[in-house]
């Protein structure tokens, strides 16, 4: 593997990019937002994609009943929501994102998962996913970051992880908050259009390229890290 590029790493997000698991996500929290007698639509859980948990569970709290949440409620709601989580069905592979990471390996680019997820069900998936891509040394979830995304630290730990500066590396996101988050790492960034969320949105939050489905980000990799 020989990486005749300046780019050398590139950081990539989870859900949304290498797993096809959004929907899943979002049917999630609308269980736990019934289940806490609060009103939400599916698309504000695509919207705030990137989040952590707590934040989200404070968030809608709060609009719902004019008061933070507890401490009880954050742990009791985030674990209901793994729960139900795990209850959807079967999260599939995001169709290209194996293409994609095969093309940035055959580059002898560094791959680091820059994740805000905690949700192992995903997680111990990786390695049969994304065979050697992801290794547990080259991972940030939301273990790994005092602030999740829109807040640079997940991408900046990213760019640590893989021992690089912000001009060598590249970030793949789907989300406003992780295309912020990348931005502001200073990372060149890419948003991946893979769900409700439009272009836009991730063009307005710094993303420098925007592409409209993981397969035409597979298809345009190359092209990319020779530019
Ligand atoms: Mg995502």
């Amino acid at each position: 593997m020989n990486n005749k590029y300046h780019i050398k790493a590139a950081l990539i997000d989870m859900d949304g990019v290498l797993y096809d698991s959004m929907p899943n996500h979002a049917r999630a929290w609308m269980g736990v937002m019934r289940h806490a007698g609060i009103k939400a639509r599916p698309e504000e859980f695509f919207l705030n994609e990137g989040c952590t948990g707590a934040w989200m569970i404070d968030h809608k709290i709060r609009e719902a009943f004019g008061r933070p949440a507890t401490d009880d409620e954050k742990v009791e709601l985030y674990a209901l929501k793994k729960k139900f989580f795990v209850e959807q069905p079967p999260v599939m592979v995001m169709p290209g994102a194996q293409q994609m990471i095969c093309e940035l390996q055959r580059h002898g680019i560094v791959t680091v998962l820059v994740t805000g997820s905690g949700q192992n069900s995903l997680l111990d998936r990786l390695e049969s996913d994304y065979p050697g891509a992801f290794p547990p040394e080259r991972r940030v979830t939301s273990a790994s970051v005092t602030h999740g995304k829109p807040h640079p630290e997940p991408y900046l730990r990213g760019l640590e992880l893989a021992g690089v500066r912000a001009d060598e590396a590249i970030g793949i996101d789907n989300a406003p908050l992780g295309v912020r988050s990348a931005h502001a790492a200073g990372v060149f960034t890419v948003g991946v259009v893979t769900g409700p969320v439009p272009s836009t949105e991730l063009a307005a939050g710094g993303a420098d390229i925007v592409y409209n489905s993981m397969m035409e980000c597979a298809e345009n990799i190359s092209q990319l890290l020779e530019r």
